[in-house]
This record gives C-alpha cells, sequence and structure tokens, in this order.
C-alpha cells in the first residue's frame, strides 16, 4: 500500500510531510476544535452530523472554519478516498492558525483544516464480549460554565487526567464526574445504564459532549421499543445497575462489567447491552452515507 496521506489546508501530504506551524495557537493554547468520525464499508457514518458538531464547537469558541460544511464533507469523503480506506477512523482538526505568542485569537492568522484517516484502533475484541472495567476519576468532567463540554475542543487534558487515572489503576475507561458529582460521561465515551428493561443516560444538562453514537443507540433503542430516559445519574445508579454500556465512535457499544471494584449486574455484558451493539453494528454498515451538502 502507498504511504498515507494526509490532508492539511486544502492539499494532500506524505504522512513525514504533514505539518503545521509551531506558533499555531492549536499546539500553543489547545486553541481548536475537533471531529472523531469513522467509516463502513467505505461509507462516513453520519457525516453530516458529525460535520454539524464541528461547525458548532468552532462556532462556540468564535472561530471561522476557512471553508464551508459541504466543502470540509468533501475534504472527508476525498482524503478517505485518496487513501484507499473502506473501514477508517477519520480525525478532523480545525487549528486556530499560527499567530504571536500571547493568547489572543485576533493574533493569528490562518487556521488549519486537517485530516487524517487511519485504520481503527480499538479496545483488545475480549472486552466487548467479557466487558470493560472502569473506575471513577477524582478529576470532575470540565464545568460546563469553564469549557463547555459540548465543544469537543482540542483542550482534552481535563480528560486526559482522567484516562491516566484509569490506566494507574489498571483500567482503560475512567467515569467523570460534574461538579454536582453526578455522573457525566467518560473520558471519550459516554455512558448508559439499565435498570429494570429501562435505559437511562445523563442528558446535556449533566456536562457531556452530545456523543453521535450516543444519538444512535437511543434511537435504535427506542425503535426496539425500550423506554429511554435522558436524566441525571450518579453513581449509586451505576453500582445498582442491572447492565452498563459506553457508546463512542471508537469503541462503538462496549459493555461495563465493573466500576470501582464493584461487579454491575451479574458481572458479566447483560442481554440488552449485547442487543444494543448488534444493532449498532447492522445500522453502521446498512446506513447510506449522507448526500455531501453543496460546497
Ligand atoms: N464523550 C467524549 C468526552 C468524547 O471524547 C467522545 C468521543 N468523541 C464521546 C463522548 C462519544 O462521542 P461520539 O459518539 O460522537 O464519538
Amino acid at each position: 500500500m502507498s504511504s498515507p496521506k494526509v490532508y492539511v489546508a486544502g492539499k494532500l501530504y506524505e504522512k513525514s510531510e504533514a505539518k503545521v506551524s509551531v506558533f499555531d495557537h492549536g499546539l500553543l493554547y489547545g486553541d481548536g476544535v475537533f471531529e472523531g468520525i469513522r467509516a463502513y464499508n467505505g461509507r462516513v457514518f453520519r457525516l453530516v452530523r458529525h460535520v454539524d458538531r464541528l461547525f458548532d464547537s468552532a462556532r462556540a469558541i468564535h472561530l471561522k472554519i476557512p471553508m464551508s460544511p459541504g466543502g470540509m464533507a468533501r475534504a472527508i469523503v476525498d482524503t478517505l478516498a485518496a487513501n484507499g480506506l473502506v473501514d477508517a477512523y477519520i480525525r478532523v482538526v480545525v487549528t486556530r492558525g499560527s499567530g504571536s505568542l500571547g493568547l489572543d485569537p485576533r493574533k493569528t492568522t490562518d487556521p488549519q483544516v486537517i485530516v487524517i484517516t487511519d485504520a481503527i484502533a480499538l479496545y483488545p475484541a475480549e472486552l466487548y464480549d467479557h466487558g470493560l472495567k472502569i473506575i471513577t476519576a477524582g478529576t470532575m468532567r470540565n464545568h460546563p460554565a469553564a469549557l463547555n463540554p459540548r465543544v469537543k475542543s482540542l483542550n482534552y487534558l481535563n480528560n486526559i487526567m482522567a484516562k491516566i487515572e484509569a490506566t494507574n489503576a489498571g483500567c482503560l475507561e475512567a467515569l467523570m464526574l460534574n461538579a454536582r458529582g453526578e455522573v457525566a460521561e467518560c473520558t471519550g465515551d459516554n455512558i448508559f445504564v439499565v435498570k429494570r428493561g429501562v435505559v437511562s443516560t445523563p442528558s446535556v444538562e449533566s456536562g457531556i459532549l452530545e456523543g453521535i453514537t450516543r444519538e444512535a443507540v437511543i434511537e435504535l433503542a427506542r425503535a426496539r421499543g425500550l423506554e429511554v430516559r435522558e436524566r441525571p445519574l450518579d453513581r449509586h445508579d451505576v453500582y445498582t445497575a442491572d447492565e452498563c454500556f459506553l457508546t463512542g465512535t471508537a469503541a462503538e457499544v462496549i459493555p461495563v462489567v465493573m466500576c470501582d471494584g464493584r461487579a454491575l449486574g451479574d458481572g458479566a455484558p447483560g442481554p440488552i447491552s449485547r442487543d444494543l451493539r448488534s444493532r449498532f453494528h447492522e445500522l453502521v454498515r446498512s446506513e447510506p452515507q449522507d448526500p455531501i451538502p453543496p460546497v
């Protein structure tokens, strides 16, 4: 296979040649936004939702993306095609651009649009069969009044701090609470619990990223007649859940069988988690790609 090509500001570069300035505020201050997207069978899953979320994130930090949503969708699809990938993970990054040292975004000139496509690196396959163990991180999720978790910004240190706690505890994911001590989400995934057949997940008011996988799983659960509640959850709801699972573009739907050393339910992936996982699989493999909006 030829070497990977990376899209940077309108052109494709060899991986080793794909670069941005060290004066880019994306590097200096984490000033920028990003998206994580997947393609299945050559079709980008929920392309328009991801592009919309990227533009919303950018708008929220007062960053003008130097192309239209249609142009962005086209850049994503073209980069995927240039790399000959059909099943892939796609990372889109928009930086504030390079400028002088100093926070003021007005001192920057050239926001960089980057599209990286890669083979998918996932949790080990056996975890989908046996379930994940997580811990609650001491690091709380960003307060929405500080940096709203709805913004998928390049400032992921909050989640990285929690991820370090997880790995130090021998886990792959950590549960993050909000400033009220309620369950928010995990470092890179949304969380769901199932109790007596009812599926619950924190709502946006709990301070979460509005995950696109979360949205798809809510639709799937409702379509099969399950009640889904978006409501505040606390750790009691997790510890006493019959089932628990996480959703995310990279992880898809992954069961959680232990939290803070406590077995959840009977300590094995439950039937609703397994069913929603397989329905999600079917969905991503059958849903047509969104038409590309006008450029
Ligand atoms: N929460 C956080 C903090 C994330 O980084 C992600 C991954 N983008 C998610 C939730 C899941 O979102 P999605 O399903 O859109 O990938």
